[in-house]
């Protein structure tokens, strides 16, 4: 199987990880100084300006958007190297707009609301989040009870989300809840979009979380929704929010990719520099085996997650795929992080580094879009039923 990449795809590569490499690493500092002074940890309105004017002229808006909204319409392969590029900095960054709900609204959304909704997302001018997980259950969606009933009139919507990222400043809101009970997950969720400032749409608390980012915990008291509102299908709007959960899968795997990189590296800079008992750090054996496991497991995610977004582009099922590589993109790049941090001494315990900020990161990776027991168990389910793919 052939693994290269096409010269745009490389050329793409290369223009986002110079964008990286000289526009938003060179905030990091600003950022971990913001942190460690009781800030949030996060860019300024204005950085976040300047980058994204910077990220605009350069062609890098609108990347997997439809060419009929000036989009480059790239394929999920191109994707992987913008995303590794993204994740080998501590600062929260991404070209709008943001991809997984980009692609549920292009499988859903109806002539109307590609013109009302689609349109001003793919150029990257409105924004939008997702309300999936409950107080009683993220890990597994299906047990969502959030109900849509239909009065006549429209939706009428009771329940309540939580943990749900951006959702105080989203021009829209993604939200799944039940409309047959007696069907589940199999003919019985349905997908709305909700516009910002809907009345019965209350965030009832923001929630701080490790790492700077914010959630919110959203009551649904009684809202109410036109006909309209309906995103896809009555009542199968579970596959579309799993294609969704899956490009965001493979993304966070990409970005881990990245992220795994840039800690290995500023581990070798660091251990070939360091003497410690009268020997550098690199010429310990625990450093070595700690830097050719990484590396090896690197490569091979990296394969993975390339073959995964091949699989993608082909039209293929990649479900499973995307389980894997999310798990092993996240669990490698905590592990690989936490080595740096430690082979960095009391240095890598300090406000200063970025080491720290891409280890509270990575944490949170290891939750949202599934937690990395819940993805274990579909792929052992998987495997159990001989259907692993590929083999
Ligand atoms: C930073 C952040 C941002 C988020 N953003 C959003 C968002 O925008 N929208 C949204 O809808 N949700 C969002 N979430 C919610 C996220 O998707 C859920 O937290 C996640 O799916 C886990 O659900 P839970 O918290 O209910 O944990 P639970 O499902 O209660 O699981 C708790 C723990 O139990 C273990 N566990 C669960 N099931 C199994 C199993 N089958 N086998 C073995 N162990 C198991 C795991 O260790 C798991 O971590 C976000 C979460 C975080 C942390």
């Amino acid at each position: 199987m052939d693994f290269s990449l096409t010269q745009e795809q490389q050329m793409l590569r290369d223009l986002v990880g110079n964008f990286v490499r000289d526009n938003v690493i060179p905030l990091e500092p600003n950022v971990l100084a913001r942190e460690a002074s009781g800030q949030r940890k996060s860019l300024t309105a204005e950085e976040h300006g300047a980058l994204d004017d910077k990220a605009k002229a350069l062609g890098l808006y609108g990347l997997e958007s439809p060419e009929e909204f000036d989009g480059a319409n790239l394929d999920a392969v191109s994707m992987v190297g913008v995303f590794e590029e993204l994740g080998k900095t501590a600062v929260d960054y991404f070209f709008p707009p943001d991809s997984p709900n980009l692609h549920m609204l292009m499988q859903t959304c109806n002539d109307e609301q590609r013109q009302k909704y689609l349109e001003p997302y793919a150029r990257g001018e409105a924004t939008s989040c997702i309300a999936i997980s409950e107080p009683g259950g993220g890990g597994d969606p299906a047990a969502m009870t959030s109900r849509a009933i239909e009065d006549g009139n429209g939706w009428k919507i009771t329940g309540r989300k939580i943990w749900v990222s951006g959702a105080a400043n989203a021009d829209f809101v993604i939200l799944m809840a039940v409309t047959d009970p007696s069907k589940g997950s199999r003919g019985g969720i349905s997908a709305f979009i909700v516009e910002k400032g809907t009345p019965g749409f209350n965030i009832a608390r923001e929630i701080p979380m490790i790492g700077g980012r914010k959630t919110y915990e959203i009551a649904l008291d009684d809202m109410k929704l036109p006909g309209g509102a309906l995103l896809g299908e009555l009542g199968n709007g579970f596959g579309p929010m799993q294609l969704r959960l899956s490009r965001r899968r493979i993304e966070m795997a990409a970005r881990c990719a990245g992220t795994t990189r840039r800690a290995l590296d500023e581990m070798k800079g660091w251990v070939k520099q360091r003497k410690t008992f009268g020997a550098l750090l690199s010429d310990r054996q625990s450093i070595q085996w700690w830097i050719a496991d990484a590396e090896m497991q690197l490569h091979a995610l990296r394969l993975m997650v390339y073959n995964t977004a091949a699989k993608i582009d082909r039209g293929e099922q990649a479900r499973t795929e995307c389980s894997m590589v999310k798990l092993m993109g996240t669990e490698l790049a905590w592990d690989t992080v936490d080595k740096a941090m430690q082979s960095f001494g009391a240095m890598g315990m300090t406000q200063e580094l970025p080491l720290q900020a891409m280890a509270n990161h990575v944490r949170v990776q290891r939750i949202y879009e599934g937690p990395s027991e819940v993805h274990r168990m579909l792929i052992a389910r998987h495997a159990l039923q001989d259907r692993i793919p590929g083999l």
